[in-house]
């Protein structure tokens, strides 16, 4: 790490943030990175000097706002450090441009402020434009020259371009789970489409499953390895999609975990304990063998796998038309509590549905299914619970209704809130 402080800006070159994603109250950084800090702001730029955070130092201090890798703004809510971790188990609560947060009814960030944010940006490109003409520190400069170039309108705009390109549209929807690596995924598609194509789903393509071939994933593998070029450093987790990719080919699933993992080189990774991320169904889970979790469970990354439960209530998924019955939810339950005590290095969480149109018989049914865990459940395979996108339901309700179901339930309980990538 060097810092150099030129012109009223300190500039630190390799700053080296915490190799770990903890959970604390205070505002962490992960990864490395190169930081400029102007009397009011805190610019942290990635490792191919795209702008990655901004921090206030005067105003919200402690908030910020993120660009990620979809070249989407995301703003990081403290509220206070109150109350945000009972409800997501993360003590930022994420808002985005494109998607109200139903827990408390907002946007990401009213326009003023996202308006004033980039003018403050513009004003340190000058300030940088500045430096290059006066300063003499070759290292600095190209880093500088680097900063303006690839932060430009158009470079930005150039990049979300590419990644929807890659991702074929872009990632409509990640795992709760990535919640713990702060959603710092890379994406790969191993599957399109899933089994049920549900009435009430926000996020699927409407397409039948499909398994995608081996030589289309590693071409995929080399095109993202293109595109987070050193930036690739700082990351150390994967998702495989789309939407059930616990239902693709065995083969598939572990040949690509161990490719990507050698491609992208996560073995020399800033960041540490790398982790798999993928979406299974009921009948996913039901239906894989033994071979598949003891072949996860040797990879050299914890596994998360989300299974869409959606309600253990027959009526409910009548309405939902999800085409399940109680039986099938209780035997991916069963199998996800079997799975979670038998596998050290895999957890299978499960997700459920809320809405003020759903019956009490909904939300007992999520009850009485926690509570049929017992013991087994030894402290993984958390609850997530959706408020249906496009519902109305008031955010006060959500509040009180998740507070209550969280308090009755007797396994982890979290809103999953819908991030995209
Ligand atoms: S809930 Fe899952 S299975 Fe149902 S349509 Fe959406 S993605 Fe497909």
């Amino acid at each position: 790490m060097e810092a150099f402080n030129i012109k009223g800006l300190k500039i630190t070159i390799n700053k080296e943030g915490s190799p770990y994603y903890l959970k604390v109250s205070y505002p962490l950084y992960f990864e490395k990175f190169t930081e400029i800090e102007t009397e009011d702001y805190i610019f942290r730029f990635d490792l191919n000097n795209r702008i990655k955070f901004i921090q206030g130092k005067k105003k919200r201090i402690g908030e910020q706002f993120k660009l990620n890798c979809a070249s989407d703004w995301i703003y990081y809510c403290a509220a206070g450090y109150k109350g945000v971790y009972s409800f997501l188990g993360e003590y930022y609560l994420p808002c985005f441009g494109y998607a109200k947060n139903p827990l408390f009814d907002i946007y990401g960030y009213d326009t003023k402020f996202l308006k004033n944010l980039f003018r403050v940006f513009l004003k340190l490109v000058k300030r940088l434009e500045h430096i290059i003409k006066s300063n003499t520190l070759n290292e600095i400069n190209q880093i500088v020259k680097a900063i303006i170039t690839v932060n430009s309108v158009q470079a930005i705009k150039k990049r979300a371009e590419e990644f929807d390109q890659i991702t074929s549209g872009g990632v409509t929807v990640l795992p709760p789970d990535c919640r713990h690596v702060d959603y710092e995924v890379i994406p790969l598609n191993i599957s399109s489409g899933c089994l049920y194509n549900c009435g009430f789903c926000s996020v699927k393509k409407g397409t039948k499953f499909k398994n995608r071939s081996i030589t289309d994933i590693l071409y995929d593998i080399k095109r993202l390895k293109r595109f987070y070029s050193a930036d690739i450093a700082n990351y150390n987790s994967l998702f495989l999609g789309e939407h059930d990719a616990l239902n693709a080919e065995s083969k598939i699933i572990i040949e690509t975990a161990k490719a990507a993992y050698n491609k992208f080189g996560f073995q020399y990774s800033h960041m540490k304990n790398p982790t798999l991320f993928l979406f299974g169904s009921v009948s996913s889970l039901i239906n894989a063998k033994d071979e598949l979790f003891e072949a996860l469970n040797s990879l050299p990354f914890y596994t998360y796998i989300n299974i869409g439960m959606e309600s253990a209530d027959n009526s409910t998924l009548k309405a939902l038309q999800k085409p399940l019955l109680f039986q099938n939810i209780k035997e991916a339950f069963e199998k996800m509590l079997f799975l979670n005590q038998k596998y050290m290095n895999i957890e299978i969480t499960a997700n459920f549905v809320m809405g003020n149109m759903l019956s009490d018989r909904h939300y007992q049914s999520i009850i009485e299914l926690s509570k049929s865990a017992g013991k087994s459940s030894y402290g993984k395979g958390a609850f997530y619970i959706s408020p249906l996108e496009k519902s109305g339901t008031p955010s006060s309700y959500v509040q009180k209704k998740f507070l209550w179901l969280k308090n009755s339930c007797a396994m982890p309980t979290y809103i999953y809130l819908i991030q995209r990538l």
